[in-house]
């Protein structure tokens, strides 16, 4: 009697098995609805086998196999292996977090045809195959195929009238590479003009298609502007042409629609998925599908999208690699960028990174020569210079609800010119901070070490951590003063204080309350463009790649609070943060105008942003983490652990210490609160490990984790980080 084994949505580190009457070697990769305890539940088969550790008397059987989709291709487990080793998480659960919600269920999933818009044709292994090859009573198989070789090309509605059969057969044809699908174009009224390369980004494509068959990590490291993007879609017409697909990874933001305008424009007869979280489960499932059957050529996705099964895959491009949003923050915290890197390697095929701004780890690898480096120096546009960006002191230029005299005139002159301007302010809300002026008292969340922010329209103070809200006190709880008052800047209170200045302008702000409505996105980005808009107010969400070709002002309020932080990595991301906010003026034909408010001025941040000047600004800060042991020259993990009291955490934590047994260049740290104590009701703490061996630290981490696995821990919740960002 065959035996699976089968990875399970349970939180252990270990796989379960099954008997099943029918199973074999080829279902490896399918899902299996098996019994655990009371329930049924639905894993992935790892293993088929006939031995088991388990007493057969024991042994329960499975419900049953899914085999209404193909199995999970033999890469795709090996990378869902490769996470679980690295990232010390049940595989079963780094599977299930990789696979699209429907497919965690335990139902097999409908699955929608090939859409009516596709096309298909013989390719050039299909044209050789003789119809002989396919026996004489699979007569609608054959029809089909005579029908193939007739026609150049058959769309999907004149395969459905051969036979309702059809489409199966086309796919498992699809799955031979006999054939391929195509979308028929649709009415292209304008096709995208491809502009001539300029000198710098032909360099760039010519580096990295002459190796285009091999594993390589390419640093595309461009200024704002510089056309990273026309770079990337001229990579990946040759990977096309190779009839392979091409993934494109980029940050968790609203950059898809614009993205996928631009591919599907440059691309129209290539069959393009975009996932990304505006997605429900069944678009994200379809788009899932057509990926594994390598229909779809261009998968354009945000993080999760590397767990995209691939049969072609041939090239990936991580966009603003830097972005932090790469990470995920909870559950499996796995890098998409470096599994991307993982991918590529594993497929032996290029992997680029793009970014205006690199990660201080991707910058030194390209220093050390570990990856190649390509550069982009000026914009692509002719004429479109980068922005001049100036300090404005406000020491001697008292702000005024958070706006200095200078920036309000510079605001003003730019209206005149009928340019748009943005005034960017990293806090939404009204203000940060509710304060009594009397006693001090702050209004602050009982759930997290946080204050609650103002939120004025809806009358209301509200976490930003953990979504509580509550109503406005009339007066101070602890004093009982009545003159309790919003204190500082948000993006509601900027707004409202530029409609003062500028009762005609017309402003919008952009945050996360302001696109919370489908499609407002959408609008927003169509008002900025048809110039229904003279001044934007928003936070990091408008920073990130957004081309406005009418924007020549920046004005730029409190980044000083991240100067000095005692995050590490906190001037890194400050810098990459305003270099991407400054790249959104001038990109066109209008110059470009930054002015940063702030009370130092001198400060080195700031002295390299004016000189647009990145490589001092890492040079130095490269130079401080290696005085300070800090990545990248070390490598680091850590044991999080959280619960209801912080003496908890402390005490499991040093448990878990006196349970390690680190090697002479594995360093183990004292256990410490985190940064933000409180989250969510939980107290929270760490302990970091780090050495200057990525391998000697992944083989201590291992054996840790099982032993750590021992310790009772029904109180405390624990998860292993590596390669950690916050802290
Ligand atoms: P980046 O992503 O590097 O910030 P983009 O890819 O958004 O820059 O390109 C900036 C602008 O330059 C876009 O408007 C784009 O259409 C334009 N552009 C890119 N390459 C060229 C080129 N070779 N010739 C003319 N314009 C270009
Ligand atoms: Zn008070
Ligand atoms: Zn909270």
């Amino acid at each position: 009697m065959p035996i699976i084994r089968v990875a399970l949505n349970i939180p252990v580190d270990t796989l379960f098995d099954y008997q099943s009457n029918d199973a074999t070697q080829h279902d490896i990769g399918l899902r299996a609805c098996v019994p655990f305890g009371k329930k049924r539940v639905t894993g992935v088969i790892i293993a088929v086998g006939s031995e088991t550790q388990i007493s057969i008397e024991k042994l329960k059987s499975a419900h049953c196999i899914f085999r209404e989709i193909e199995p999970l291709p033999a890469a795709l487990l090996d990378l869902f292996h490769f996470c679980s080793q690295y990232y010390h998480h049940p595989l079963g659960l780094v599977i299930m977090n990789g696979l699209p919600v429907k497919l965690r269920g335990n139902k097999p999933v409908k699955l929608k045809e090939s859409s009516s818009n596709v096309q298909f044709s013989l390719t050039e292994t299909g044209k050789q195959i003789d119809l002989s090859s396919i026996p004489a009573r699979q007569r609608v198989a054959r029809r089909l195929f005579t029908e193939l070789h007739h026609t150049t090309v058959l769309s999907n509605l004149q395969a459905k009238k051969i036979s309702p059969r059809a489409s199966k057969l086309l796919q498992e044809w699809i799955q031979l590479k006999w054939v391929s699908a195509m979308l028929i174009p649709a009415m292209v009224t304008k096709a995208a003009k491809i502009p001539p390369l300029t000198a710098e980004q032909e360099i760039a494509v010519s580096a990295i298609t002459t190796d285009i068959k091999q594993f390589n990590t390419w640093l595309l490291h461009g200024v704002t502007g510089s056309g990273k993007t026309e770079v990337y879609l001229r990579i990946i017409e040759r990977v096309l042409a190779h009839g392979k697909q091409a993934l494109i990874l980029i940050p968790e933001i609203s950059l898809t629609p614009q993205l996928e305008t631009v591919f599907r424009a440059r691309f129209p007869t290539t069959h393009l998925v975009s996932l990304h979280s505006g997605l429900n489960d069944t678009e994200r499932l379809t788009g899932w599908i057509q990926a594994q059957r390598g229909e779809a050529k261009i998968i354009l996705g945000t993080r999760l999208a590397v767990f995209t099964p691939l049969p072609d895959l041939g090239l990936v491009i991580v966009d603003e690699e830097q972005d932090s949003s790469f990470k995920q923050q909870d559950g499996l915290r796995y890098s998409a960028r470096d599994l991307a890197i993982f991918r590529a390697k594993e497929n032996d095929i290029p992997v680029v990174l793009g970014s205006a701004t690199p990660s201080l780890e991707s910058y030194y690898n390209a220093l050390t020569g570990r990856y190649h480096s390509v550069r982009l120096l000026s914009r692509a546009i002719k004429n479109a210079a980068l922005p001049l960006i100036q300090c404005i002191d406000t020491r001697t230029n008292k702000t005024q609800e958070g706006l200095s005299e200078p920036l309000i005139k510079a605001l003003d002159r730019c209206l005149a010119e009928k340019h748009q301007s943005l005034v960017f302010i990293n806090r939404r809300g009204y203000a940060p901070a509710l304060l009594c002026k009397a006693c001090g008292w702050t209004a602050l969340c009982q759930r997290c070490s946080s204050r609650l922010v103002v939120h004025l329209r809806d009358k209301k103070l509200c976490c930003h951590h953990c979504g509580h809200r509550e109503n406005f006190p009339r007066a101070c709880p602890h004093c009982g003063n009545q003159d309790i008052a919003p204190f500082g800047q948000g993006t509601q209170r900027v707004e409202e204080t530029l409609a003062t200045h500028f009762p005609t302008a017309r402003i919008l702000r952009i945050d996360r309350d302001s696109i919370r409505r489908k499609n407002a996105w959408q609008d927003i980005l169509h008002a900025i463009h048809a110039q229904e808009v003279d001044i934007l107010v928003g936070t990091q969400l408008l920073a990130k790649g957004h081309d406005f070709p009418n924007l020549s002002l920046v004005g730029i309020l409190n980044a000083d609070s991240s100067l000095y932080s005692t995050d590490f990595r906190a001037s890194e991301r400050l810098f990459a943060q305003l270099m991407q906010v400054a790249g959104r003026a001038g990109r066109a034909n209008v110059t470009g105008h930054v002015l940063i408010q702030t009370e130092f001025p001198d400060h080195p941040l700031y002295h390299a942003l004016q000189k647009h000047d990145y490589d001092v600004l890492a040079k130095t800060l490269l130079a401080e983490r290696k005085t300070a042991g800090f990545p990248p020259f070390v490598y680091q993990a850590l044991l999080r652990a959280e619960a209801h009291n912080i003496a908890i955490v402390l005490d499991f934590l040093k448990q878990a210490a006196n349970l390690a047994n680190p090697p002479r260049s594995v360093e183990l740290f004292d256990p410490v609160p985190a940064q933000m104590l409180r989250l969510k009701g939980l107290e929270r703490a760490h302990l970091l490990v780090q050495s200057s061996s990525r391998r000697q630290l992944q083989a201590f981490m291992a054996e840790w984790y099982t032993r750590i696995n021992t310790l009772p821990a029904h109180k405390v919740r624990w998860v292993l980080d590596i390669d950690p960002l916050e802290f």
